[in-house]
């Protein structure tokens, strides 16, 4: 289980992953994984547009497929792109070939050089691979986890966890998943607005 505080060591690990940005400024970057779906992308969508804030949206390319009116909205409200490959594979479980084919499968409807491996879970052969087939390619990781898709965590919880780490420069993950909703409709709107409060500014990754 991931903690909801991505440690240093891991940092440490792959440093030439992206996990934060400059603490210098009063700045977040807010991104969600695992759209775009009915129901759940559309409320972000609306969410956001609501404090007028930009976000990452890292899309699985079989959502894509399925919902490219709901993929136009994400793209059309200004947010910024990113590959979540094809069909959410986990890449310590799937051979480097497999995995660079399903990362170009997305690539070829998404056309951006954000990626965020699917569970966070990626070899350093296939980062590699991915970096030779797409030099320009951030790989993009989290310093903070909402866990939002964790049934068992309550909506007030995750919340707080959510607020207590978030600092300059963090990129928090959320998840425009079923998974992810009971959660994620409590908490993304009140995270908003205490972020807000505090004075942040929400920036993408580009
Ligand atoms: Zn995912």
């Amino acid at each position: 289980m991931y903690p909801v505080k991505t440690p240093w060591l891991v940092k440490r690990l792959y440093p030439n992953l992206l996990w934060n940005h400059s603490r210098d400024q009063r700045c977040i970057y807010v991104t969600f994984d695992d759209g775009p779906i009915p129901i759940v992308t559309p409320f972000v969508l609306n969410i956001l547009k609501q404090y007028n804030a930009r976000a990452t949206f890292f899309c699985i390319g079989d959502n894509v497929n399925k919902h490219p009116d709901i993929f136009e909205q994400v793209k059309n409200a200004g947010h910024a792109i990113g590959n979540h490959t094809y069909n959410h594979l986990k890449g310590w479980r799937t051979e480097d070939k497999t995995y660079l084919d399903n990362f170009n499968k997305a690539d070829e409807l998404l056309h951006t050089n954000l990626f965020r491996p699917p569970y966070g879970r990626i070899k350093k052969s296939q980062i590699k691979l991915l970096k030779e087939a797409k030099p320009d390619l951030e790989i993009v990781m989290w310093d903070i986890l909402s866990r939002d898709y964790d049934a068992k965590l309550s909506p007030e919880n995750c919340l707080k966890n959510v607020l207590k780490y978030t600092r300059n420069g963090s990129i928090v993950l959320f998840h425009d998943s079923w998974k992810a909703f009971d959660r994620l409709e409590y908490v993304l709107p009140r995270a908003m607005e205490e972020w807000s409060r505090r004075g942040y500014s929400f920036g993408v990754l580009s």
